[in-house]
């Protein structure tokens, strides 16, 4: 029967070698021996640290072979710049036949990205390591192709060395249209590709694509904290930490463990997107284990769950968790009993935080190779252009909202591509994502102040601090809660209902009634990222509502479905397919009633611009119809947003579970 290996995973060493021997010796004396110690961040003292001279004498004492480690020691690459020293030492080393290079006695080097074999003895086989190391560095992301790079002089992640990693035969999706023929274009025909894939996949030798046992990252991936609790979490900011470059990584993988760590110190004027995250936390870094998730079912898939482990700062003075053990025997020379004990799902078990939708949404519709059905497909090729913010179609700058009908803007549309979560301006994790408008964190949803809100908070007779016009954005990249499966669409719509409440309570205290629409379109090139929106209307304007709309959506030649059908065609569904085929709708919420207008029918046109436009009118103030009109600058937005945020605190702690 094979044996487990032990391996001891650790937080940042940042340069302390005296330390690392001292603490991992124990540790190994005690709980070991480990067959492997693997160090995530920086091993050694960054350069631009200022660290004591002792420090850098340490470091040139283990690669000269003064000082030795305790154990084998793997470092992948690190989030801050190599010295030219390390560098020139790398590139002298000899590749080993397990994928590493040796920096010194018992130092390996990992890489920038890839897959190496760790721990094996006496003939058996070792643990599969996946890694991909670096910084994450958005800007930098944004800018570059997927030409490969110099990996060894560039510390952040590239999207050459993500590419080349789910290129890896172990990465490859578990059930794969074949590449031979052309894209099927029926369920029937996607059913066929994907049987056949599965047949081909689990005839290949299970060497071609070994399961991976680890997964290691120096940063974590966006909406790994999907699923859990926001009582669980272990910060109120964890949401918005991590990158999307990396959640195809983690979702293709299907690692039994992967480990990673929070946001970490930053290098003078560095920027990872991460607001509100005080110094104190980052430099103790913190330990997080979410409760498993379900991978996506293939035949070489390691067991049914992936374990993520964030590890704390090595050492660091409050005494975080910043060391994991583990003993693991390799999934790929596991026998039949220990195959079957692995695959027995755990009882604490979430979905996947990354597989939202399946690719095939109806009979007779192609299937999309979009990344806005699924959380991530293959990474963006090439270099994307940014969106430009002046078309509004996917900023909050635009509450969703496109410019007035032109040939010219009708010309940009017909171009325009379906937004992709790097590049989505709704998506917490990016660099584009206006974080200084977020009002609150719910666990499905965030509010968020548009960008150019419609009310004007500083005209005379505004009634709610801040203005009071607002967003509801699920966390998810989704174009309608519709388009998620039904298990995922419950939750989802559960929460905006209880959003919208808490908003109505807020606005009531200052006499308004709640005005919510959405235009969900869930095919076609507007698909994206959406967005509820809701606006408080003084509660003397609320016998008007109705009549107002009505009569507004037969100028323009809207149908409204049945009142009676409305509420039956919002909810989550029990049938995926038939719910997905009523995921495109626009919805407005008046107060006693939902008025729906249905836009499955891709031929059915339907302006964004229409219910901002009627709001507009009828608060008589026509040209604030143009979101464009009504920016306002930074310091106006945050102070609007703090206005806000002050009396719809009570209503959101409800919503949010703090209270
Ligand atoms: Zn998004």
């Amino acid at each position: 029967m094979p044996e487990p290996i032990k391996i001891l995973t650790i937080g940042p060493p940042d340069g302390s070698i005296s330390s690392l021997v001292a603490k991992v010796g124990a540790i190994n004396a005690r709980h070991g021996p480990f067959a492997a110690l693997f160090v995530l961040g920086d091993f050694f003292a960054p350069a631009h640290a200022d660290v004591a001279d002792a420090v850098r004498a340490e470091e040139e004492a283990l690669l000269k072979g003064d000082i030795t480690l305790p154990l084998p020691t793997y470092t992948l690459h690190p989030p801050s710049p190599l010295s030219t020293s390390l560098q020139t030492r790398i590139l002298s080393a000899e590749l080993r036949a397990d994928g590493t290079r040796q920096l010194a006695d018992q130092l390996f080097y990992l890489g920038k990205s890839g897959v190496c074999r760790i721990g094996g003895k006496d003939g058996q086989e070792g643990l599969n390591v996946a890694y991909v190391g670096g910084a994450w560095d958005a800007q930098r992301w944004a800018a570059e192709s997927e030409q490969s790079v110099d990996e060894l002089s560039t510390s952040h992640i590239t999207r050459a060395s993500v590419a080349s990693l789910l290129a890896h035969p172990s990465f490859q999706a578990p059930v794969a249209a074949s590449s031979s023929s052309a894209a099927p274009t029926t369920l029937a025909a996607a059913r066929a590709a994907a049987a056949a894939a599965a047949a081909a996949a689990s005839s290949s030798s299970a060497a071609s694509a070994p399961p991976i046992d680890l997964l290691l990252t120096n940063v974590w991936a966006s909406s790994i904290t999907l699923f859990s609790p926001a009582d669980a979490l272990p910060d109120p900011t964890s949401r918005t930490w991590g990158t999307p470059a990396l959640m195809p990584i983690y979702r293709l993988s299907r690692a039994r463990y992967i480990f990673s760590l929070a946001p970490g110190p930053l290098p003078p004027s560095a920027d990872d997107g991460v607001v509100g995250l005080s110094p104190a936390i980052r430099a103790r870094g913190t330990f997080w284990e979410r409760p498993p998730f379900r991978t996506e079912a293939g035949p070489e898939a390691a067991s049914t769950s992936s374990r993520f482990i964030s590890l704390a700062r090595f050492a660091n003075a409050e005494k975080a968790r910043w060391f994991y053990a583990l003993s693991l025997v390799p999934a790929s020379s596991m026998d039949a009993a220990q195959r079957k004990a692995a695959s027995v799902a755990p009882k604490n078990i979430t979905p996947s935080p990354f597989a939202v939708t399946p690719a095939v949404k109806r009979e007779g519709e192609a299937l999309d190779s979009g990344a806005n059905y699924r959380w991530a497909g293959e990474p963006t090729k090439g270099k994307r252009p940014r969106r430009d913010p002046g078309t509004g179609a996917n900023s909050i700058g635009a509450s969703g909202e496109e410019r007035a009908s032109g040939s010219s803007d009708r010309k940009h549309r017909g171009a325009a591509a379906p937004v992709a979560p790097s590049d989505c301006w709704f998506c917490l994790s990016n660099e584009q994502c206006a974080k200084h408008l977020v009002v609150s964190i719910g666990t499905e949803c965030y509010v968020a102040l548009p960008k150019g809100q419609l009310l004007d908070s500083g005209a005379e007779g505004n009634l709610v601090p801040g203005g009071g016009h607002v967003l509801i954005i699920p966390i998810t990249h989704v174009p309608s809660p519709l388009s998620l499966s039904p298990t995922l669409a419950a939750p989802l719509l559960s929460e905006m209902s209880a959003w919208r409440s808490a908003l109505r309570t807020t606005y009531a205290t200052f006499g308004c009634v709640l005005v919510g629409w959405e235009i969900c379109r869930s095919q076609g090139t507007r698909v994206g990222h959406m967005q509820a929106q809701a606006l408080p209307v003084a509660a003397s304007l609320a016998p008007k509502l109705e009549q107002w709309f009505r009569a507004k959506a037969e100028e323009e030649g809207y149908q409204f479905v049945p009142d009676e059908e409305v509420e039956e065609r919002l909810k989550a569904g029990t049938d995926e397919q038939e719910q997905m085929a009523r995921a495109d709708y626009f919805r407005l919420d008046l107060p006693n009633k939902t008025l729906l207008v249905d836009l499955n029918d891709p031929s059915v046109r339907f302006s964004l611009q229409f219910p901002r436009q009627a709001l507009a009118q009828l608060l008589d103030v026509p040209s604030r119809a143009d979101w464009r009109v009504c920016a306002r600058s930074e310091a106006v937005e945050r102070a609007e947003k703090e206005a806000f945020a002050s009396v719809f605190e009570d209503a959101a702690k409800k919503v949010v579970g703090d209270d």
